[in-house]
């Protein structure tokens, strides 16, 4: 076994996102109609239990993705629905566990198993509840972004480009729930004033689940170094993304190497601590032929013998890999 194969199967690997809840159900997927089997080898899509074991993940998060087609009046239900969809996973099989705490990933790495976190993906999910948001808290949730593209009533999605806000005073309310209960704020779909809005209220580490940095793709969800440095500061992490525009502005640049020269860049900004991964896996597709940084998660590999060949230390590829995503839960969660 090659170095870097030996390092990977020992590392504690997470990928702070991915989309593969949406795969696995049949019905309001925007990837078309056909639901994928969460237990079978596949080769569409990116994610399933024997490719997750195949690229030796120990904890996937899972986003509960709320589509705009139910925003706002039925987003709590839906959130129900792909938490039903999550659970009914958990029931199928022994080898895929929820994790709502570090011990659990630690656990799920020595039994062999793949652990599942769970994530909100759009604050609408709790209807400006913050009772609803404790019970999703209940059901397992342990992050949540405040929104996804559009503006709500927590805050500015990226693509609200006029109104400039920050948070409004619900947004702070669930900010601030959110540290008392122990959730990850996911600050990654956030227009800037918004990104500052939580960074000035945030009292523990938050973290930006899948971007890049500005300063090499202008992707308007990738961070500016501004941005990489306030959330570093505050003991946080990001997960680079695999998602092609969000790599290099060309799409003929779009590589592994290049999702490393983001780890490189962000490491330059804010130091070794504060980079993980975020695929944003089955949340984007490939038209065949197209450059792409890797087939699946089953490649992931691929990505340790990179940083290896870049030079860097055994320490930090575990970092990388999922030492962070650790260290951050392990604060925030628990
Ligand atoms: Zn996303």
């Amino acid at each position: 076994m090659s170095k870097a194969h030996e390092l990977h199967q020992e590392a504690v690997v997470i990928d702070g996102h991915c989309d593969t809840i949406l795969s696995v159900m049949t019905r309001g997927s925007w990837f078309g109609s056909r639901s994928r089997d969460f237990f079978e080898r596949d080769e569409d899509g990116h994610i399933d239990l024997p490719r997750l074991l195949e690229g030796g993940i120990t904890c996937q998060v899972m986003a509960l993705y709320i589509e705009p087609q139910y925003k706002p009046a039925a987003s709590a239900r839906r959130c129900l629905e792909m938490l039903d969809a999550f659970y009914s996973l958990l029931d199928q099989s022994e080898q895929f566990v929820m994790a709502t705490k570090v011990q659990d990933i630690l656990d799920a790495k020595a039994g062999g198993k793949v652990a599942g976190l769970l994530s909100i993906e759009g604050g609408e999910a709790i209807e400006g509840s913050l009772s609803a948001l404790r019970n999703f808290y209940r059901l397992g949730v342990r992050a949540m972004g405040l929104t996804w593209n559009q503006r709500n009533d927590l805050a500015d999605g990226v693509g609200e480009k006029s109104a400039k806000s920050g948070l409004t005073d619900l947004g702070i309310s669930v900010v601030k729930e959110m540290e008392k209960l122990g959730m990850l704020v996911d600050v990654s779909h956030l227009s800037e004033s918004s990104f500052w809005g939580v960074h000035e209220v945030a009292d523990r580490p938050y973290i930006a689940s899948h971007s890049n940095a500005q300063a090499l793709a202008s992707h308007p969800r990738n961070l500016t170094d501004k941005q990489i440095e306030a959330l570093a500061s505050k003991g946080g992490v990001i997960g680079v993304v695999f998602c092609p525009p969000f790599v290099d502005d060309d799409r003929e640049n779009v590589t592994l190497s290049r999702v490393c020269d983001h780890i490189d860049h962000i490491k330059k900004v804010a130091g070794i601590d504060h980079v993980g991964l975020g695929s944003d896996f089955d949340g984007f597709g490939v038209s065949p032929g197209s450059p792409q940084v890797m087939k699946d998660v089953s490649e992931m590999p691929k990505l340790t013998e990179e940083l290896l060949r870049r030079g860097y230390t055994e320490e930090e590829v575990k970092k990388v890999l999922g030492g962070n995503w650790l260290r951050v839960y392990k604060e925030v969660i628990g």
